[in-house]
């Protein structure tokens, strides 16, 4: 469905991305390993456009979607759910949620679409016209969550989704993506959290230093001894 191939990309006269392949297909939670500073996010930007590969290409079921900007990827129901979260502080929880449907044009489809994300994180709907700012990390993950689904994706990617909270959460955000996958999905998750991420994914990729030096189904990644000693804490 999503393939990167080849892809070297950077910034300025820093190379940060080389060589990187990554194939994501249709149904699967696929996700990218590595530490600070690998280049987890810049592929993420690749994708949408917001860093433009130097050589190398991203294609979308063999659709070339690194020359048609971000407003062309979004357009292709690709979505992101940002490192940080990055809710919009100022707006309620609904404007947020809205926000993230500005492509739809169709109001029954937006509503029925809010519901859905309500259903999936009940505790949103209490909280529908509470300011983000104020809400929880947790809570902003679920709605960074629930905006990139308003957008109907047919595949949604997560920077690290986990970051920065407490392990019960991390619990309920690694569940919410296979609920997510379930409702005919595909994943693509960024992760420092590596038993989490490969305890819920089909297939995983490492990337060090801007090159993927592994890839496998995550079940091998699991035992694997590079991934272990670098990843799982021995
Ligand atoms: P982390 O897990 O710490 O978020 P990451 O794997 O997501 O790390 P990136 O954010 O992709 O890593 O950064 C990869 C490299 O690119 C880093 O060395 C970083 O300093 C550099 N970099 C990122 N953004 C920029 C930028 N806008 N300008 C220059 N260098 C950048």
């Amino acid at each position: 469905m999503l393939e990167l191939h080849n892809v070297n990309a950077g910034y300025g006269p820093s190379l940060v991305l080389h060589d990187v392949t990554v194939q994501v297909n249709k149904g699967e939670i696929v996700c990218l390993l590595g530490a600070n500073a690998a280049g987890k996010t810049t592929t993420m930007k690749t994708i949408f456009g917001l860093v433009k590969p130097r050589s190398g290409s991203v294609t979308l079921e063999g659709e070339r979607i690194d020359t048609v900007g971000t407003d062309g990827v979004i357009k292709r129901r690709l979505a992101l759910v940002p490192e940080a979260r990055r809710v919009f502080t100022r707006m309620s929880v609904r404007e947020n949620l809205e926000m993230g449907a500005y492509m739809i044009d169709d109001r029954a489809a937006i509503t029925q679409e809010m519901e859905r994300v309500y259903t999936l994180f009940p505790r949103l709907k209490e909280r529908d016209k509470q300011v983000a700012g104020t809400l929880s990390g947790g809570e902003q993950q679920m709605l960074a969550m629930g905006r990139a689904l308003m957008a109907q994706p047919r595949l949604i990617c997560m920077d690290e989704p986990s970051m920065g909270l407490s392990p019960i959460l991390v619990q309920t955000v690694f569940d919410t993506i296979q609920r997510i996958r379930e409702q005919g999905v595909t994943v693509f998750l960024v992760e420092q959290n590596a038993f989490m991420a490969l305890n819920i994914a089909d297939r995983g990729y490492v990337l060090q230093q801007g090159h993927i030096v592994l890839s496998d189904t995550a079940k091998n990644l699991l035992t694997n001894d590079l991934v272990r000693r670098a990843y799982l804490g021995g």
